[in-house]
């Protein structure tokens, strides 16, 4: 079941299709125009938003980008027209899905529960990812070419702020306060210890890095082998 706002003004396709959502447990809310839907989509906070473009008061490709400015919520829009120009300019605007009018309720529960799964896979798995490293922060389980590595927590701590911003240099100054938790002073030969504690467990060494670069004088940098040149 999920909270589901419908943004459409035509009686004859919003009444039968509230019925329908709601014989399939949805929760449906409804408006008929652009800016009560933008209003009721900001208050009521619904999980998935249904977009009709026909819309009286606004283009609703207009009102899906001034959705899309403040809102991270799943959109599928319904649209009279199938050509691909048509079906690109929708996706681009920022919506999840779509469906051609006219459909069945059917139809839209299912694309609504595709796009919702998405979202909660989405949401659930914060594992991350560079090359061959998994950082698991729930399990805090790393592993290198499926091989686990065992970590200290300070070493776990330090490898995943690295890896939640791939390729990108981090300060020593910037570990000390998130890592280390110490806002002024203290030392980048702590930083330099534990970076050199984590590349041992990694396999590599500063001599021969694979995913941990030094920046001399800046930080430090993780990717993924081959990423650079
Ligand atoms: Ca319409």
């Amino acid at each position: 079941m999920a909270r589901l706002l419908l943004i459409e003004d035509d009686l004859t396709i919003r009444t039968p299709l509230i019925r329908a959502l709601r014989e399939r447990g949805h929760a449906v809310a409804a408006a008929s125009t652009a800016m009560a839907g933008l209003r009721d989509a900001l208050e009521d906070r619904p999980d998935l938003v249904v977009l009709d473009l026909g819309l009286p008061d606004l283009d609703g490709r207009e009102l899906l980008r001034m959705l899309r400015a403040v809102s991270a919520v799943p959109v599928i829009v319904a649209t009279a027209r199938d050509d691909e120009a048509e079906i690109v300019r929708i996706l681009d605007a920022g919506a999840d899905d779509y469906l051609v009018k006219p459909f069945t309720a059917a139809q839209l529960d299912a694309r609504a529960r595709a796009v919702l799964r998405r979202g909660a896979a989405e949401a659930e798995d914060p594992t991350l990812v560079v090359g061959g490293l998994r950082i698991d922060p729930r399990s805090r389980q790393v592993s290198l070419d499926d091989a686990p590595v065992e970590l200290t927590p300070r070493e776990f701590d330090l490898l995943r702020h690295l890896a939640s911003r791939p390729g990108q240099v981090v300060t020593k100054r910037e570990l000390l306060t998130e890592v280390w938790q110490i806002p002024y002073g203290g030392a980048d030969k702590t930083v330099d210890v534990h970076l050199s504690w984590l590349r041992r467990k990694l396999g590599e060494s500063a001599q021969r890095p694979r995913y941990l670069h030094t920046v001399r004088g800046v930080g430090v940098r993780l990717e993924a082998p081959g990423t650079t040149a």
